[in-house]
């Protein structure tokens, strides 16, 4: 794990990195059991992790759009209860490419009942959460098909 603090603010070299920061967000979050990089399905084998992303860490939403190929995938309901937020652009460098990251909550191995998303900048590495949700109790299959 190379998760580092510079200056206050976190940064991992890669996409592990950010699940590892996502597994230990601390005692003030649930427990996060599993951790899954969102990607582009539309690739074959390649699954590209590069992305735009529109949250509310307010209305638990998201969105992200393939860098590659412009497709958007909505994270669960957020289309439903969509409010229109800005795209995240990286507060360090300014940039608005990132990676993302899906931790989830499963205390009974089966059930989520909690989603986190977290991002990383491709550029200059920082990451952070950018929203979540509490879920209640949806099976994990169902979670990990709608992200
Ligand atoms: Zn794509
Ligand atoms: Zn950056």
């Amino acid at each position: 794990m190379v998760l580092r603090t510079v200056a206050g603010v976190r940064t991992g070299e890669d996409v592990e990195d950010l699940r590892a920061y996502l597994m230990k967000l601390g005692d003030s979050a649930p427990p996060v059991h599993e951790t899954v990089v969102l990607a582009c399905d539309n690739h074959g084998d390649e699954r590209p992790t590069w992305t735009y992303v529109e949250a509310d860490a307010r209305a638990g939403t998201a969105r992200r759009r393939c860098l590659q190929c412009a497709n958007s995938v909505s994270v669960l309901d957020s289309a439903e209860r969509w409010t229109h937020p800005t795209m995240w652009c990286c507060a360090t460098c300014g940039q608005s490419i990132a990676e993302v990251v899906a931790g989830v909550s499963v205390p009974d191995g089966e059930h989520v009942d909690w989603l986190v998303l977290g991002v990383r900048c491709v550029e200059c590495g920082r990451v952070e959460g950018l929203t979540d949700l509490v879920l209640p109790g949806l099976p994990l299959p169902a979670v990990l098909s709608q992200l």
